[in-house]
């Protein structure tokens, strides 16, 4: 591996978009994931914003699995027992943003990245980085040593490795929220039909108020092809142990409201997961890059967590992209510091 340009740590968005990017660019990249392939571990809401990114990764969208175009905007204000909606659609909203499911998305990107020449190692975690008079040279996988110009870090929300190379702080409670989420499976025409949708068509829908049991955060129901994503976000600070709920209880009580419920009879239950959610983590970052070291994604602190609006798949791309091109600019110069 003498002559590796760039190791990437994580196959996540920010990941992906940083190896890919370097392979077109014909530089040698090697991108390390720990799950059983890029995907398998990561979560989200399911909306991406894909007008800011298309530019940065273009013609690559023609063939990607994207579920439905978000057409529709609804949010929700909940009391215990009441709760008043309000609906916005416009031809405006067209092609800005799509609900995807991440497990096909991520593995789609993966084939991309490989086809543009990168490897990509699954089921390979990276432990350590290797250093050498501060400078970062590679890094450490399995025992195994591997040496490289540059590494990009993009493991994501905790990024344990952005902490060794002395770029950020850890993750705080008060800086976290945690995400509950369930792919319910209807069938196409049924998602249509129960949210007043054409083909092809798809509705983004957050809630707030009296179902987040007073902690900070809100529910959202994306609609997929022919399931829907449906979850909660809670901040991790505000929950105190002597709450009478454990926090998974809160997306089970939002699925028996009077106003959920019906929107998912008869469901089959596809995917359940929970995931950690930055909030203002960028104030954890002390510096995006260091000597032969970038940080990119939610590693970077690049997410926007509003309780009910949930956003970082868009900037992960992005700063995987801007990540690759300042390697792209540093190789020319012969200088990775
Ligand atoms: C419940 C929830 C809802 C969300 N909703 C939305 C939404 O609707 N729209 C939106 O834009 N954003 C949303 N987000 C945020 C968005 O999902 C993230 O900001 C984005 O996925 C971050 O991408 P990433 O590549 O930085 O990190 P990740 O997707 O977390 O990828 C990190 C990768 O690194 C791998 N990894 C970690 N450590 C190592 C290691 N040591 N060695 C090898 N591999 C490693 C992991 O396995 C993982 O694959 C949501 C997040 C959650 C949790």
């Amino acid at each position: 591996m003498e002559g590796l340009d760039a190791i990437v740590v994580g196959g996540g968005l920010a990941g992906l978009a940083a190896a890919y990017t370097l392979a077109r660019e014909g530089l040698g990249v090697i991108l390390f994931e720990r799950g059983d392939h890029p995907g398998s571990k990561n979560v989200t809401g399911g909306r991406l914003y894909l007008d800011p990114v298309k530019p940065l990764l273009d013609g690559l969208w023609k063939e990607a699995p994207l579920e439905r175009q978000v057409t529709k905007e609804r949010i929700t204000a909940m009391t215990e027992d009441s709760s008043v909606t309000f609906e916005f659609s416009s031809e405006r909203l067209k092609g800005h943003s799509y609900t995807i499911l991440r497990s096909p998305f991520d593995r789609w990107l993966a084939e991309k990245v490989t086809q543009a020449g990168a490897f990509i190692v699954p089921q390979r975690k990276v432990t350590d980085l290797l250093m050498e008079d501060g400078r970062v040279v590679g890094v450490k996988a399995d025992e195994e040593e591997i040496p490289a110009s540059v590494v990009i870090i993009a493991d994501g929300v905790l990024s344990p490795l952005g902490e060794k190379a002395g770029l950020r702080r850890p993750l705080e409670a008060g800086r976290a929220a945690v995400g509950f989420k369930e792919v319910i499976k209807l069938g196409e025409e049924e998602v249509s039909r129960r949210f007043g949708l054409r083909k092809g068509e798809g509705l983004a829908h957050l809630f707030f108020g009296a179902i987040t049991k007073g902690i900070f955060g809100g529910g959202f129901l994306y609609t997929n092809r022919e399931s829907i994503s449906l979850g909660m976000v809670v901040g991790i600070g505000d929950f105190r142990e002597e709450m009478p709920f454990e926090m998974p209880q809160v997306l089970e009580d939002f699925k028996a409201r009077a106003e959920i419920a019906p929107l998912i009879e008869e469901g089959e239950l596809l995917e359940y997961s929970a995931h950690i959610i930055p909030e203002g983590a960028y104030r954890l970052v002390k510096r995006l890059y260091g000597d032969g070291v970038l940080l990119a994604g939610d590693a970077a602190g690049f997410a926007l967590n509003h309780g009910i609006t949930v956003r970082g798949m868009d900037f992960a791309l992005a700063s995987g992209v801007l990540a690759a091109r300042a390697v792209r600019e540093a190789k020319k110069r012969g200088d990775f510091s």
